[in-house]
Order: structure tokens, then C-alpha cells, then sequence
């Protein structure tokens, strides 16, 4: 396998999912976001674990990430979080992906497809925009909306549901952007009721909500980023803890490479385009076999990012390349700290050796951990350990 790859901890992903657990109720149900290709960490392997660990349902964002889970004969109910293009309905019903709908003409276009696929009652989830304002009817035209659904025929109102905007910030005035948002998701609810028909399954949590906000559970939850073990934003681990409500989670890729070669700069010898670096004094420089084409983004080198090389930090010279970047390794190549192919954590676990996660990358590059991880790119090959595939020394140490 190639040297870059992202190694993929099911282990550390079972461990989140049962973390999360501890703040449900028995009977609230878990929906686990795989849109993006699990943010990145392969959505097949995860929604199995996910799905193995107890997840009731599984998220994704377009069409063709539904298929992939089913032609991978996994058979959980599958919402579809972005609306799709009305050529792609079809194959979205005969695959049994559950729309969010809110408005007349979209939820035609899936009556016409359900009545075509000869299926009664296709269930379809009434998205509300109580704040978020993307997708969504305005709460006070769900009663209108639930009714055009169930007027069809063809379809049922399978659920409800509404996005939080601010739910991971702790500020007052967030806060309270938030309660407002929920009230006014009741209100859709009530609006629903009152028009004789049952509005399903009730959700409005993403992560943040579902680890802070345990009275909006309502009967089901949909977290994302945890399960991939970053905290969202200012709920973050200590937040938490001050709380009382800790919530231990571990991330679950580690980027890594290795050394491809060791390089010697005198004085004034620059390196990579645009000469942007030129070694000040004597050292020597490894060349790592990763890029921005594999998500190792351009822009990180703008703050000289870090990686770790056998559990030291060394940083990153010039621009990175497509394919390739340099690090600086001092002397430490010449005293026999790092040598020729040994391996190179960029992020990730800590029983890897990592000493930053993608949380950190994003916050020194001024992004989220979110878009650090669902970046890489798929020339990066995913090694799956710690799940029910690995049969490596990891796994046999479990049984022991
Ligand atoms: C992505 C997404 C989620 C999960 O968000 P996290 O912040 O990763 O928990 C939940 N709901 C919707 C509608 C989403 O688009």
C-alpha cells in the first residue's frame, strides 16, 4: 500500500458512538451523518459500525452516496440531507433514500416516482427552516405542507425535522437563537397535529445539540462530527466537563506518510516553488510523498504547519506541493532521529503517535476539523483497523 494513507480506527469510532449513547434515552433513535464519505473516513466501514453499534438510521447528502450503501447491501433507513435533481428521484425511490421535502413541486416529483415504483405510503421527512435558512418550510407552513404530502397518496410524512445554525456556540445570544429555533419547531409540529396527521419521527439534533441540548432529543438524534471524534466547536471537552456531562471522544483517522528522502541544504539553498523558503543555516530536509491532491492543503504551509516524525515536531518548508512537501528535520537526520522511510503522522490518534488531531490543523489553518478530514482526497487509500474486517494484532489483542 502507499505510504500516504489514512488509517481508519473503527475502534475509536465504536468508542464515540457509545459515548453518545450515554446521553440518549433508551428509546431516542440514532441517526449517524455518512454524507462526504463519512466526512471523509469511508462510508460503508463506518455506517456498518455505526450500525453495529446500534444507529437506527444513516445521512447522507446526495443520491449517488445512498447507492453506495445500498449496492454494499446495507439496508437502514437512508435520509437525504440536500435536495437532489429531479432526474435522480427515480433511482432515490427504488433505493428507498427518504427525502426531507418542503416544498409542492419536489414533493410531487417523488409522489410521481413512488407511484411509478408501484410503492404505497413512501415515507418522506418534512424539513422546517425555523433559522438555519437553507433548507426548509417556514414553521407556520408545515400543516400545509404535511397535508400535500399525505394528499398524494403515494407518500407519508415519515418524520420532521429542523437544523440548528448556532448550537455549537455558548454565547447568550446563541444560546438563545437555539431555544427560539426549537419553539418555533414545535410550533411546525403542533401545525402538522392539527391537521390530522401523525408527524413521525420528530429530530432537530446535530452534534452539538445532541451532546448540550438533551431536552431537544425529542425521537431522534442526527450527529455528524462526533462520532468522528472532534467536539463541535465551544462545546468542547472541557465545556463539557464543567458541565458535569464529560464526553470522552477519540479520533478516528490518522493521516500519515513516510519519509521518501532525506536531502542536505547548505546556507541559501531554497526549496520548492517559489522559492518562498531558503534554509538560513546548514540542515537537512525530508521529502514526504504528500500534497494538496491528497488534501494535505496548499495553505496549511502558511503557518508552517507541524507534522510528527517519531514523536518529535517538525515544520513545514516552502509550498506544498500537489504530490510532495519538505520538512525541516534539523540535525536530527545526521544523529539518527529520522531516518529514510519511517513513517510520518500528519494528524490523528494518539496510540498512532500523533501529536496534533485535525481539530488542531483546522484551528492553526482557520478552518473546522470537518473540512480537514472530509478533504482528503481519494487517492488516499482508507486502511480500516480495530473493526470486525481486521484480523491484524490489534484486534486478536482484544480477544486476549
Ligand atoms: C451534516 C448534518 C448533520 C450533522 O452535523 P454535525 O455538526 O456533524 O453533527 C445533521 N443534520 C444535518 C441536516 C446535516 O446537514
Amino acid at each position: 500500500m502507499r505510504g500516504t494513507r489514512a488509517v481508519i480506527h473503527l475502534d475509536n469510532l465504536q468508542n464515540n458512538i457509545l459515548e453518545i449513547k450515554k446521553f440518549l434515552a433508551p428509546k431516542t433513535k440514532l441517526c449517524v451523518a455518512v454524507k462526504a464519505n463519512a466526512y471523509g473516513h469511508g462510508a460503508v466501514e463506518c455506517a456498518r459500525t455505526a450500525l453495529a453499534c446500534g444507529a437506527d438510521f444513516l445521512a447522507v447528502a446526495a443520491v449517488d452516496e445512498g447507492l453506495e450503501l445500498r449496492k454494499a447491501r446495507i439496508k437502514a433507513p437512508v435520509l437525504l440531507l440536500s435536495l437532489c435533481s429531479p432526474d435522480e428521484v427515480d433511482a432515490a425511490v427504488r433505493n428507498n433514500l427518504t427525502p426531507l421535502v418542503f416544498d409542492e413541486e419536489y414533493i410531487s416529483l417523488f409522489a410521481e416516482a413512488a407511484g411509478a415504483a408501484g410503492k404505497k405510503s413512501y415515507p418522506v421527512h418534512l424539513a422546517v427552516d425555523t433559522g438555519m435558512g437553507r433548507i426548509g418550510c417556514e414553521p407556520h407552513e408545515a400543516g400545509k405542507i404535511a397535508r400535500a404530502v399525505a394528499d398524494t397518496g403515494a407518500l407519508c410524512v415519515g418524520g420532521i425535522c429542523t437544523h440548528f445554525a448556532v448550537s455549537d456556540e455558548v454565547s447568550t445570544k446563541s444560546r438563545d437563537f437555539t431555544g427560539t429555533q426549537f419553539r418555533l419547531f414545535e410550533q411546525a409540529i403542533k401545525s402538522v397535529e392539527a391537521q390530522g396527521i401523525d408527524p413521525g419521527i420528530r429530530h432537530c439534533c446535530n452534534s452539538a445539540a445532541t451532546i448540550d441540548h438533551p431536552e431537544f432529543h425529542l425521537d431522534m438524534v442526527r450527529p455528524g462530527i462526533i462520532v468522528y471524534g472532534y467536539y463541535a466547536e465551544e462545546i468542547s471537552k472541557e465545556y463539557l466537563e464543567k458541565k458535569g456531562t464529560p464526553l470522552n471522544l477519540k479520533p478516528v483517522m490518522t493521516l500519515q506518510t513516510v519519509v521518501s528522502a532525506v536531502r542536505h541544504f547548505e546556507e541559501g539553498k531554497s526549496a520548492g516553488y517559489g522559492r518562498t523558503w531558503t534554509a538560513g543555516v546548514p540542515t537537512d530536509i525530508a521529502v514526504l510523498p504528500i500534497g494538496y491532491g491528497d488534501g494535505w492543503a496548499r495553505r496549511f504551509a502558511l503557518n508552517g504547519i507541524p507534522v510528527s516524525i517519531n514523536g518529535k515536531e517538525y515544520p513545514v518548508r516552502g509550498r506544498i506541493c500537489m504530490d510532495q512537501c519538505m520538512v525541516d528535520v534539523g540535525s536530527d537526520a545526521a544523529n539518527g532521529i529520522v531516518r529514510r522511510w519511517d513513517k510520518v503522522i500528519l494528524f490523528g490518534a494518539k496510540e498512532d503517535g500523533a501529536l496534533q488531531t485535525a481539530d488542531d490543523v483546522a484551528k492553526l489553518t482557520g478552518t473546522i476539523s470537518y473540512e480537514i478530514t472530509s478533504c482528503i482526497t481519494s487517492r488516499v487509500p482508507r486502511e480500516f483497523i480495530g473493526g470486525r474486517q481486521d484480523t491484524g494484532p490489534r484486534n486478536k489483542d482484544k480477544r486476549a
